[in-house]
C-alpha cells in the first residue's frame, strides 16, 4: 500500500466554496470536476497508483495560476502541478484533498533567438516541439527523453529529465537558462535569463529537479545547439550483458564521449525486433548502440577507438550505420523499446537508478540474481554511458502479490545502486515511487535540510505534499534543532 498524507478535512469542506471562486478565474471549459472526466487524470505513467483529485484546472496564463494559488491558500487546498502526466515516479499523482493544475494550455513558443541561441517557451510546450521550431535553421534542443513527443518542457525542468543525448550534451539542468515561476503565495518571479551565469544564488538550479514542490513553472528558456556536421551510429553485439557494460567503461576510458550510448539485453532486443524489425541480432545477449557526432575526421578517429574497445571486450560483431536511413533505423528499435517491452507482459515497472560506470558489469550480474530470487523477469534497456539503469520489471497486476513482488525487486535494485556508490534516480525523479527509499541515501539531517529549502518556497506545504520526502515536518518544527515532532500522518492509498 502506498501511504499518502491523510486528506485535510478543511480542504474537503471548503472545496465547494473554492470552486465558486475558481469559476470567477477560469471559464467552465477549463475546469474539470465530473467524476467521469477526472478519471483521465487519476494517475501519471506510474499507473499502479491512482487518486481522483477534487478538480483539474487548465489555466492559460501565469496570472490565472497566481489567482488560483490565492484561492487554494485561502481555502487550505493542496495543488499538484501536471505537465503531460508522463512521470514514471508518480510526481503528478493527484491528491484527494487537492486540485491538479494542468499546464497543457500553456502551449506557445514565445521567442526564438538565434543570435543568443535560445528558445523561450511556455511550460506546456512539448520537448520535441522546441527542436521542431528550430531545426529548419540547423539547430536542436539536446535533452531528448524517450517521451519527448508528449512530455512538456516544464515537466522536464521539474524532473531534470535526461535522454539518449545527455551523455554528451548534459541533462535539462545543463541546458536550461531561465524560467518564470509562480510561487505558492501567488508571486510571479523570473529566475535566470538568456545566459548561463547567475548573479546571486542559483535558484534555477534549485528549481530544476524540484518535482513540482517549490513553484509552478510557466515559462522556460533553453539553449539550443547547432546540429553537428554528421552523425554515425554503431551497434556492437555481445555474448553477455556484463561484457557490453565493460565495453561502455572501456570506450569512455579511451577518451571518447559518444552522443549517446545505450544497452539493450536479449529480452529487449528481441521485443524491439518483433515490434519494428530493424535488423538487430536476435542471438546476442546484449547489444550496445552508440552514436558519434561531429566532423568527418572526428567521427573517423572516434569510431576507430570504439571498434578497438569493442574488440578488446570480445564483441561478436560490430555493425556500422554508414548512411542516414540506416542510422535512423538502428535507433528506431531503441526508441520503441519501452513500447515493445510493453507487449511482453500485462504490466511493467520501470526502475531508474544510476551507478558509477565501472560498476556496470557487476551490478548487472547482481540484478540478474535478484530478479531470479524474486521470481520475476527483467528486461534491460538503459542509458549505459551515464550508468543510468532502467530495468523493466515484468509482472501482471491481476495476479495477486505480483505488484508487491515487482516493488520489492525494484527497491532491492535501487538499494544495490546506492550501495555501489550510485543514486536513487538518474532522471525519473523520486515522486512517490522512491520516496520511502530516500533514507537509504540521505540521513535525517540531510532530509531536514532539504525540507528547509522546501519551506523557504512553500511554508504551508501546499505544493505536491507526500512526494519526495518520506516524512513531512511542519516548517515551524524544522526551525528547531531536533526535528522529530510535527510529522504529517500518512494514510494508505489503495493500489490498482
Ligand atoms: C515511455 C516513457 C519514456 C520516458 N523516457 C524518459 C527518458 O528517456 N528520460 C527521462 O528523463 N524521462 C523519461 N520519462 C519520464 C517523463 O517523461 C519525464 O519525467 C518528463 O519530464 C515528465 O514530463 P511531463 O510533462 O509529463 O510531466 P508530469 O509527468 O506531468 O510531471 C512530472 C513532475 O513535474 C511536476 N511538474 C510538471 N510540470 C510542472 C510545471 N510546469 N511546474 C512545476 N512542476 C511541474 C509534476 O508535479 C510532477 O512532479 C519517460 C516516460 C515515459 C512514459
Amino acid at each position: 500500500m502506498l501511504k499518502m498524507p491523510e486528506p485535510s478535512a478543511d480542504a474537503l469542506r471548503n472545496f465547494p466554496r473554492a470552486l465558486g471562486a475558481l469559476r470567477a478565474i477560469l471559464p467552465d471549459t477549463s475546469i474539470i470536476s465530473t467524476r467521469e472526466e477526472l478519471r483521465a487524470y487519476e494517475c501519471d505513467a506510474l499507473t499502479a497508483y491512482r487518486q481522483t483529485p477534487l478538480a483539474v484546472l487548465l489555466p492559460e496564463s501565469a496570472q490565472q495560476i497566481s489567482r488560483i494559488l490565492g484561492v487554494c491558500a485561502a481555502e487550505g487546498i493542496n495543488i499538484v502541478p501536471r505537465g503531460a502526466g508522463t512521470s514514471l515516479s508518480g510526481g503528478s499523482l493527484p491528491l484527494a484533498d487537492g486540485v491538479v493544475i494542468g499546464l497543457s494550455k500553456l502551449n506557445r513558443i514565445l521567442d526564438i533567438d538565434f543570435q543568443n541561441r535560445t528558445v523561450t517557451a511556455q511550460s506546456g510546450v512539448s520537448n520535441l516541439a522546441i527542436t521542431h521550431a528550430v531545426q529548419a535553421r540547423g539547430y536542436f534542443y539536446a535533452p531528448d527523453p524517450s517521451s519527448q513527443i508528449v512530455c512538456s518542457i516544464g515537466g522536464n525542468l521539474a524532473e531534470n529529465s535526461g535522454g539518449v543525448h545527455c551523455l554528451k550534451y548534459g541533462l535539462t539542468t545543463n541546458n536550461v537558462l531561465g524560467a518564470e515561476v509562480v510561487l505558492p503565495g501567488g508571486e510571479i518571479v523570473r529566475v535566470g535569463g538568456k545566459r548561463l551565469e547567475h548573479d546571486v544564488y542559483d535558484l534555477l538550479g534549485v528549481l530544476t529537479g524540484s518535482e513540482g514542490l517549490l513553484g509552478i513553472v510557466t515559462e522556460v528558456t533553453v539553449r539550443i545547439l547547432p546540429k553537428p556536421e554528421r552523425a554515425a551510429a554503431l551497434l556492437a553485439a555481445f555474448d553477455s550483458i556484463e561484457a557490453a557494460g565493460a565495453c561502455v567503461a572501456a570506450i569512455i576510458g579511451r577518451g571518447v564521449i559518444p552522443a549517446g550510448m545505450e544497452i539493450m539485453d536479449r529480452v529487449t532486443t528481441n521485443a524491439a525486433e518483433d515490434y519494428c524489425g530493424v535488423g538487430y541480432p536476435r542471438d546476442a545477449e546484449a547489444v550496445l548502440i552508440l552514436e558519434i557526432d561531429g566532423s568527418e575526421s572526428e567521427i573517423a578517429e572516434e569510431l576507430g577507438e570504439v571498434r578497438a574497445a569493442a574488440d578488446e571486450c570480445g564483441a561478436k560483431s560490430v555493425t556500422e550505420a554508414r548512411d542516414e536511413p540506416t542510422r535512423v533505423r538502428l535507433w528506431a528499435g531503441r526508441k520503441a523499446a519501452f513500447s515493445a517491452v510493453g507487449r511482453l507482459a500485462p504490466d511493467y515497472y520501470c526502475v531508474d537508478g544510476t551507478i558509477p560506470r565501472r560498476e556496470l558489469a557487476s551490478v548487472l550480474a547482481r540484478m540478474r540474481e535478484l530478479a531470479r530470487a524474486h521470481g520475476l523477469e527483467v528486461a534491460n534497456v538503459f542509458h549505459a554511458g551515464d550508468g543510468n539503469l532502467h530495468p523493466l520489471i515484468l509482472y501482471d497486476a491481476n495476479v495477486p502479490g505480483q505488484l508487491e513482488k515487482a516493488e520489492a525487486l525494484g527497491a532491492d535494485i535501487l538499494r544495490l545502486c546506492v550501495e555501489r556508490g550510485g543514486v536513487l534516480t538518474g532522471e525519473h525523479g523520486v515522486g512517490v515511487e522512491k520516496r520511502d527509499l530516500m533514507g537509504t541515501m540521505f540521513s535525517e539531517v540531510d532530509l531536514a535540510q532539504q525540507q528547509r529549502v522546501k519551506c523557504a518556497f512553500d511554508p504551508d506545504g501546499r505544493l505536491n505534499p507526500g512526494k519526495v520526502f518520506p516524512v513531512l515536518h511542519r516548517c515551524a518544527e524544522l526551525g528547531r534543532v531536533h526535528v522529530h515532532a510535527g510529522r504529517t500522518r500518512f494514510a494508505e492509498l489503495p493500489r490498482f
